[in-house]
């Protein structure tokens, strides 16, 4: 026998320590590093929220969070690891308090009931097991505070607490130092749909359009939040406000969600350029369509996959206008105002 086999035996001997327990069911920490969301693939797997969430001991008698490796035993058990998701969710990334993050707003009561809708949805179990496998790293890196007498009572034979009634939701000392404790944020602003960076997903207050404003399609909300994780560091995080990335956005974790709630998938992003405020990109497409004006020989055929650049123009305020159509020559200026892309569709099913 090892001599640091003894030791953990001579731990459990211990009174009351539970050492035991973590011997046992083989809890897993969470991966060592994030990859992107394969989406698709997660969908048709036969459950989504990943393994249940257990604390057990550390040698030093300290918490440790991870997961149990055994899939659930029926859709009773996918549910419970859901709520267990959203409920780590709530104490620690859902923003529902003024000044938690600056300039964010508290999440409403709505957005907090469909998020709570979409971490118990397919694709959202998906993305909430993202964030709850970095609430575990952060917590196995001592960087979120707990309620230390919680965990004595359970040392002490009392029931084993879930990590979200462990977890204060604040950070410990040591994470409130770390340079490396990002915790991932959902906020709300004054305005409408929904935003992301690599590190949050922000919700507009006055909620989602029923359709989108260019092509007219409807809008599935469940799909859109999907859409703005997969801009966010579980997906890819460089992929907002560029037209490639946007419309692979689309096609990767929007219309899958779509497709799976019946509405048909998305053909065409239109990518909006705001009035006076040309984009910063490095991107070679974006940038030979943002100087379309100075390019008179180009044409939509080599902008592949551009379905066309909509501009309003001096003459007719509030109009649009294909940019590349030749116009009188004693028409006003126009600005360019959408960039529409092909969204790439899955393939049909061969048929017999
Ligand atoms: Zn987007």
């Amino acid at each position: 026998m090892s001599p640091g086999r003894t030791a953990l035996l001579l731990l459990a001997l211990l009174p009351g320590l539970p050492l035991a327990e973590a011997q046992t069911e083989s809890i897993q920490p969470p991966p060592v590093t994030r990859g992107p969301v394969d989406l698709e693939r997660e969908l048709q797997a036969p459950w989504q929220a990943g393994g249940e969430i257990l604390l057990h001991a550390a040698a030093d008698g300290g918490p440790r969070a991870g997961r149990r490796a055994a899939p659930p035993a029926d859709a009773g058990g996918e549910r419970e690891r859901r709520a267990e998701q959203f409920a780590l969710a709530r104490k620690l990334n859902l923003v529902l308090q003024p000044r938690v993050v600056p300039l964010a707003l508290p999440l409403t009561e709505d957005q907090v009931a469909l998020l709570e809708r979409f971490a118990h949805s397919d694709a959202g179990a998906v993305w909430f097991r993202e964030m709850a496998d970095d609430t575990l790293r952060l917590f196995n890196q001592g960087y979120l505070e707990y309620d230390a007498a919680l965990w004595r009572a359970y040392l002490e034979g009392g029931p084993r607490p879930p990590l979200s009634a462990l977890i204060t939701g604040r950070l410990s000392e040591a994470g409130l130092f770390a340079q490396d404790a990002a915790v991932f944020r959902i906020y709300a602003y004054d305005g409408m749909g929904s935003m992301a960076a690599a590190a949050s997903v922000r919700m507009g207050r006055k909620g989602f359009r029923c359709q989108f404003s260019m092509s007219g399609e409807a809008v599935d909300p469940f799909a859109i939040l999907s859409h703005e994780f997969g801009h966010s560091r579980y997906g890819d995080p460089r992929s907002a406000g560029q037209p490639l990335g946007e419309a692979r956005t689309v096609a990767r974790y929007e219309n899958p969600v779509r497709l799976r709630h019946g509405f048909p998938p998305r053909l065409v992003y239109y990518l909006r350029i705001e009035p006076g405020r040309l984009p910063v990109t490095r991107d070679a497409l974006f940038t030979r369509v943002l100087a379309w004006r100075e390019q008179p020989a180009l044409r939509l055929a080599d902008l592949d996959p551009v379905e066309g650049l909509y501009c309003e123009c001096a003459e007719a305020p509030g109009a649009l206008r294909d940019c590349l159509t030749p116009r009188p020559a004693e028409a006003g200026a126009c600005e360019l105002r959408w960039v529409a892309v092909r969204v790439e569709t899955p393939r049909p099913a061969a048929s017999e």
